[in-house]
């Protein structure tokens, strides 16, 4: 896949309010929230999205949850939060490296619009 400036993030070429990061996994905040706590969990690995993922990255997939419920905790919304995976221009999305993004802190309407 083309890069991204999700990769220039990770790389620390971009600055970026970082929230976790691990071996596999990054955590910053959103640059243009749509909630009280906005993050983008993304995989060190460029994925373009769900779509591309492979059972290759079956680990790196479970850990984006799992940063997910750590930075819940770590922000204080472990109680409510949503998570969102946008999947394809067509609904979404417009940067094409895969990212989770975790919104809490207002109320969340269903169905999502
Ligand atoms: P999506 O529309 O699902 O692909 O989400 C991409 C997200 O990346 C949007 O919510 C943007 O606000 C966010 N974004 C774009 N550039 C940056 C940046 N430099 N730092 C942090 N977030 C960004």
């Amino acid at each position: 896949m083309s890069e991204t400036l999700f990769t220039k993030i990770i790389r620390k070429e971009i600055p970026a309010k970082i929230v976790f990061e691990n071996e596999t996994v990054l955590a910053f905040r959103d640059i243009e929230p749509k909630a009280p706590t906005h993050t983008l969990i993304i995989p060190k690995k460029p994925i373009v999205n769900v779509s591309h993922a492979t059972a290759e990255d079956k680990a790196v997939l479970g850990e984006l949850l799992l940063a997910a419920a750590t930075i819940a905790k770590q922000e204080g919304v472990a109680e409510g939060f949503r998570l969102v995976i946008n999947n394809g221009a067509s609904v979404g999305q417009s940067v094409f490296h895969l990212h989770v993004h975790l919104l809490a802190g207002r109320p969340f309407s269903w169905p999502p619009g």
